[in-house]
């Protein structure tokens, strides 16, 4: 009896583990901010989509680059 509950409880920590192997959220999730830096955004001024990366933002708006500023 007691050796049925301990395969039982084998069995529940390798389904557990499979489970967690395959969905591993934490480092997905980071993953995919990185994927995020690099989303294309609309330029202000004159609606060119550029990366994030290569943005420049000023005062919450976003350009381009530093030409379409506006002074
Ligand atoms: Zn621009």
């Amino acid at each position: 009896m007691i050796l049925k509950l301990i395969m039982l409880g084998i069995a529940l920590i390798a389904i557990y583990k499979f489970m967690g192997g395959s969905i591993s959220l934490p480092g997905k999730k980071k993953s995919n901010d990185n994927v995020d830096s690099d989303a294309l955004e609309e330029c202000e001024t004159c609606g060119i989509y550029v990366t994030k990366k290569e943005s420049v933002i000023v005062k919450g708006k976003l350009y381009c680059s530093k030409e379409c500023i506006p002074i």
